[in-house]
């Protein structure tokens, strides 16, 4: 890091204690921006750095609830309105026991990047709670979220901030929060949140999407090298949203999903993990993988220990954050894995990035691989400014398209700044030069 941006950087640290993930992800960019700031002096003396690094807006508020025998619960419910340069705030809630401020921001300041490089008209800010969905019943989840709504819904609105789901906001956690906003404002605004069912504004294809669209980038980056997913073992961490779309599309291009995990460990079963009964098991039962192993002669389970361990030519860290260490890395590079993508948002530890850069793993960050998802949300809110609900196949092509387009737009970057295959600066590059260029455009605001 240049010692401008170092300063700009501590300065971060210094008003923010606390919130090592937000500081990790402030740090991945501003590491990749020294020659950007040099190309482009206007932008330190427009302040461009401290003025992204800061939220537009950041709201807390309590959330009450009542559980099925009546007691009480108090959670902290958080949205943070970070950048709207480019379009109205748009990312999704998480709910999940580890949420705090800084886990928010973190992903937050991510959005803004990745949503400028999908090339659409949308903002970033990113929201959730400190609630733990696991074990609660379908009552339970619509008394927190409507409880949640009550808080949120007068920051909301479809030209001003648009959530969607996240780690443990799906489905049926859209429809609570769609319904308690509906009856709280009198206004059947489809607009304000994405991830709905299709039967009332969802669109077709968003559910996929970021799964789809982390296989659809990383199918680019291996026709670079004239290969393709059909023959490869691919490991997927995780088995949620995300993970199981990306093992339906490797599927689909002729790979292999060799294992897979959630937070109690992983299985593996080299005969290639059945679809059906991962979601049957997921998203219906909602039920531990242990359970897919007990069930398949073929898979076992592993509790303690790390998926990374398996042998595979991809790796698609599609659970959590900072999921993927040194160590993992080491696994992957001894094992011969060729490609990593981040189906997850920042899955890969700075040292993990690093490890697999520098053994010449070809390293695909979250904020590019896995923009699919907000791009679809925002193809969603196409779809019901106009009134409109497009084809699966439809929606899947601009899916497509969309992350083409971004895979270009890092690659044509990173060359630009000398640093061929390098996706990492191309992403961070990218990204920021759409956002700064708006804020210029804008004025001091
Ligand atoms: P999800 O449906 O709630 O699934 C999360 C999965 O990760 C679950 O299988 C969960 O297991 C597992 N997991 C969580 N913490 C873990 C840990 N410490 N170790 C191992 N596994 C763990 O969430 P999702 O929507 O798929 O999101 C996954 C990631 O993708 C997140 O980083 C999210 O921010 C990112 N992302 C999601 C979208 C989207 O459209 N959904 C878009 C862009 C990025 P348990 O059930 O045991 O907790």
């Amino acid at each position: 890091m240049t010692p401008t941006l170092q300063e700009e950087f501590e300065t971060v640290v210094r008003r923010n204690p606390g919130e090592v993930e937000f500081h990790q992800a402030v740090r991945e960019v501003l590491e990749s921006l020294g020659p950007v700031m040099e190309r482009r002096p206007e932008f330190v003396e427009m302040g461009i750095i401290p003025r992204i690094c800061e939220p537009n807006r950041q709201i807390i508020f309590k959330v009450n609830w009542q559980d099925d025998a009546g007691r009480v619960h108090t959670n902290r419910g958080f949205r943070v309105q970070f950048n709207s340069v480019l379009g109205p705030y748009k990312g999704g809630l998480r709910f999940h026991p580890s949420v705090y401020l800084g886990i928010i921001k973190f992903l937050g300041f991510e959005q803004i990047f990745k949503n400028a490089l999908t090339g659409m008209p949308i903002g970033g800010g990113k929201g959730g709670s400190d609630f733990d969905p696991k074990g609660k019943s379908d009552n339970e989840i619509m008394r927190f979220c409507q409880s949640f709504m009550t808080e949120l819904s007068g920051h909301i609105g479809h030209d001003i901030d648009v959530p969607a789901g996240d780690i443990g906001v799906g489905g049926r956690e859209i429809g609570y929060l769609f319904g308690q906003y509906k009856k709280m404002t009198g206004r059947y605004e489809s607009g304000v949140i994405t991830g709905k069912g299709l039967t009332w504004g969802g669109s077709r294809a968003r559910t996929e999407a970021t799964g789809y669209g982390t296989v659809f980038f990383a199918d680019e980056m291996l026709k670079l090298s004239g290969e393709s997913f059909d023959g490869k073992k691919v490991v997927v961490s995780g088995s949620g949203n995300v993970a199981i779309y990306a093992l339906e599309k490797v599927n689909q291009l002729g790979g292999t999903v060799v294992a897979m995990s959630d937070s109690g460990g992983y299985i593996v079963d080299e005969s290639g993990i059945d679809l059906e009964q991962i979601q049957d098991l997921k998203e219906i039962r909602r039920g531990r993988i242990s359970e897919y192993a007990d069930a398949n002669g073929s898979a076992r389970f592993v509790a303690d220990g790390s998926i990374w361990d398996v042998p595979c030519d991809i790796a698609l860290p599609c659970a959590t954050q900072n999921e993927l260490d040194e160590t993992g890395a080491g696994s992957l590079i001894k094992n011969g894995c060729t490609l990593v993508a981040e189906g997850a948002n920042m899955p890969s530890t700075p040292e993990a990035t690093r490890a697999l850069r520098a053994a010449g793993v070809r390293f695909a960050p979250g904020k590019a691989a896995n923009a699919g998802g907000v791009a679809t949300s925002a193809l969603e809110m196409q779809q019901n400014a106009s009134r409109d609900s497009w084809s699966f196949e439809h929606t899947e092509e601009r899916l497509k398209e969309i992350m083409v387009g971004i895979h270009s737009r890092c690659s044509e970057t990173a060359e630009e700044y000398g640093a061929p295959g390098d996706y990492v600066l191309g992403a961070n590059v990218a990204g920021f030069l759409r956002v700064a260029d708006a804020m210029m455009a804008f004025g001091v605001i």
